[in-house]
């Protein structure tokens, strides 16, 4: 199990390619989806999320409505001074919480989450692999930029592609 974050960040990189092909792969081939995730499941077991945190570094968190309004009651604000003070707009993705370039999320303290027990249902859900809708080819897009800084996400996809033997030289 490869945990390291310089390293994951190489390898995820390096792979780009090869994990774009077995994107494909896992389109054709015929897999059983509850073993994928069982897959993912274990790997999530053996990875410590608080030595890590990297997610709430690197990634967006996007809000869902439900999410503004569980973490505005949280401080006692009104939805939108909570807006004004931890949101922004992202073209790509709308609502997000707000998030410096270096340190990430406005809630990330130190490698915590302060808010962890409101936190928005996409962070409860991240990395996507276990809790997550839609089939896992239709969300494999996602993984393979997680598995850039995912160490969760890097060694599924190992563990996936040796599951479905996956050949990583390109044909
Ligand atoms: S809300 Fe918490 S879990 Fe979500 S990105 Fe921010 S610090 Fe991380
Ligand atoms: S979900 Fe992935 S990136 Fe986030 S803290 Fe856990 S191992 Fe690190």
């Amino acid at each position: 199990m490869i945990t390291g974050l310089v390293q994951i960040r190489r390898l995820g990189e390096h792979k780009r390619g090869e994990n774009e092909r077995f994107r494909r792969h896992l389109k054709t081939y015929r897999y059983v989806e509850r073993r994928l995730r069982q897959i993912a499941e274990e790997i999530e077991a053996q990875v410590d999320c608080l030595a890590c945190a990297n997610c709430c570094r690197v990634a967006t968190a996007r809000l869902l409505p439900r999410d503004v309004e569980r973490l505005a009651r949280h401080f006692r604000l009104s939805v939108e001074k909570f807006k004004r003070e931890f949101t922004e707009e992202s073209e790509e993705e709308g609502l997000i919480l707000r998030r410096d370039p270096v340190r990430g999320c406005v809630f990330l303290s130190g490698n915590e989450c302060s808010v962890y027990d409101v936190r928005p249902a996409a962070c409860v859900d991240f990395p996507h692999l276990v809790r997550g809708s839609g089939s896992i080819p239709s969300r494999m897009w996602q993984f393979i930029d997680r598995a850039c800084y995912c160490p969760i996400v890097y060694n599924t996809l190992e563990a996936w592609k040796e599951e479905t033997g996956f050949s990583p030289a390109p044909r």
